[in-house]
């Protein structure tokens, strides 16, 4: 007897596919589950290791934590709307450990690990378009004990594989005689190691910073080297020097775009990282180049297979938070609550925001960047779903913790926020220990 469940499949159990899967626990009159996870745990990015290359099963390490990243997010903003973070005191940006923590009590509370295969890799995701029209999707997946292949048909897809493992690594001449370490920020875990070095850091994002700003308390130079317009003016270590992009590199010394040199020992690139859906079949269009995701409609379902989601997609976001909304939108779509344009209008509405985007500046490669855009990003899902969108107060947050770090990176993660309402917050500094 077919079921007459709508049944997904979550690839991925990270923060995405935990929120997805809760969502679809509640309503299990209406869907059956399960959720993909190829690791040996849930919670994605947030199961720090030590390991940087390959794991037991010869898969590449899925993590890009190091050992002392703090959020670079309040935790009060951060957290999923309806499971806050336990009131810890001290400063809101917390270690990875309460995250993975966290993440690990939200899927007990809601119930999710009987729906959580893990040690299990997607491998295969291919449609199957009947006469009817309706796609139904083979997932094909290996369980990693076992070694043994299977293949189930669902519904709807959501694909929550994350995106922060294949690191992009830009083309520098020269770079093949560098006898340095050079990795890129994905294989990045403690800064002892470059005690006494001198330290190229190529890329300035969040990462970039991050990782120069503790890399600089060990190490003797850091040359944070970046193509940004203008020079950074927030307070940065001494011993960190802003340079140029990277011309070329010839052994140890390292030139810039100023026409300047210098001699390095060791190198990092923290230039991002690549979109990869190695699974997906062949009939399913794809584009990943230029650092987003197409045809995706909203940043989140496939234009032409409109049962296959993308989470994830959006950059400079508030993740956690975004992906509630996000799940709820999805389930929107199934329920046929939420009716979708035809795909020739998804594509005419997309074509018509990216030329206006491209039209103010905004290059190809950051539309996905969302930042300032985010708040309406919300608000359209958010409206479209009928759900609670984002209280003010979050922005409200946020636009506190940039001004901070606009001032000085080397203290904007001692502040502790607390919400008061939907409207207001308090902020305090706490000495750091
Ligand atoms: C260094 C770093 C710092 C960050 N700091 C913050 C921060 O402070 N605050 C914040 O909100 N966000 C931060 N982020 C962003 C972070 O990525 C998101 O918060 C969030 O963790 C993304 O969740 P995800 O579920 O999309 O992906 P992930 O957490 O990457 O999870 C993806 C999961 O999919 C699994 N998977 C992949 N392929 C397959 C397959 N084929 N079959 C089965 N399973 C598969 C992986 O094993 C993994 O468990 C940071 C990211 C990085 C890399």
């Amino acid at each position: 007897m077919p079921s007459s469940k709508t049944r997904i499949a979550i690839v991925g159990g990270g923060v995405a596919g935990l929120v997805v899967a809760r969502h679809v626990v509640a309503k299990l009159n209406t869907y059956s589950l399960i959720l993909f996870e190829q690791t040996d745990q849930i919670g994605g990015t947030w199961v720090y290791t030590d390991e940087t290359d390959l794991d037991k099963h010869e898969l590449l390490i899925h993590s890009s934590m190091y050992k002392n990243l703090r959020t670079n997010i309040p935790k009060e903003i951060m957290a999923i709307p309806d499971f806050p973070f336990q009131d810890l005191g001290g400063p809101s940006f917390v270690h990875h450990s309460v995250i993975r923590k966290y993440l690990m009590s939200y899927a007990k509370h809601f119930n999710l690990y009987p729906y959580v295969k893990l040690n299990t890799l997607v491998k295969r995701v291919e449609p199957k378009v009947l006469r009817n029209g309706r796609t139904l999707w083979m997932v094909t997946y290996e369980s990693l004990e076992t070694k043994t292949e299977i293949t189930n048909i669902f519904d709807a897809v959501v694909l929550c594989n994350g995106h922060y493992t294949i690191g992009r690594i830009p083309h520098i001449p020269g770079i093949e005689s560098f006898c340095g370490r050079c990795i890129h920020s994905h294989q990045y875990r403690i800064p002892e190691v470059y005690t006494g070095k001198k330290v190229c850091i190529l890329g300035a994002s969040w990462s970039g910073i991050d990782i120069a700003m503790e890399v600089s308390q060990y190490a003797d130079k850091i040359y944070l080297s970046h193509n940004l317009s203008e020079q950074l003016n927030s307070k940065i270590s001494n011993n960190i020097e802003q340079k140029s992009g990277v011309e070329s590199i010839q052994g140890n010394t390292f030139t810039f775009r100023d026409g300047s040199t210098v001699e390095v020992d060791d190198f990092i690139y923290c230039t991002g990282y690549e979109f990869t859906y190695p699974f997906m079949s062949a009939k399913v269009e794809i584009r990943t180049d230029n650092d987003h995701v197409e045809p995706i409609y909203k940043h989140l379902v496939h234009m032409d297979y409109t049962s296959l989601f993308f989470m994830g997609l959006p950059a400079l976001v508030i993740p956690f938070p975004m992906f509630h909304i996000q799940a709820q939108y999805i389930l929107g779509i199934l329920e046929e609550r939420i009716k979708l344009p035809s795909s020739q209008q998804m594509r005419e509405e997309y074509e018509i925001e990216k030329k206006s985007l491209l039209d103010q500046g905004i290059l190809l490669r950051h539309i996905n960047k969302l930042k300032d855009r985010q708040w309406a990003y919300y608000d359209q899902l958010a409206t479209v779903a009928n759900v609670a969108g984002f209280p003010p107060v979050i922005k409200k947050v946020m636009d506190h913790v940039f001004q901070m770090r606009d001032i000085d990176f080397t203290t904007y993660k001692n502040y502790q926020y607390r919400i008061i309402d939907g409207e207001n917050f308090s902020v305090s500094y706490c000495k750091p220990c």
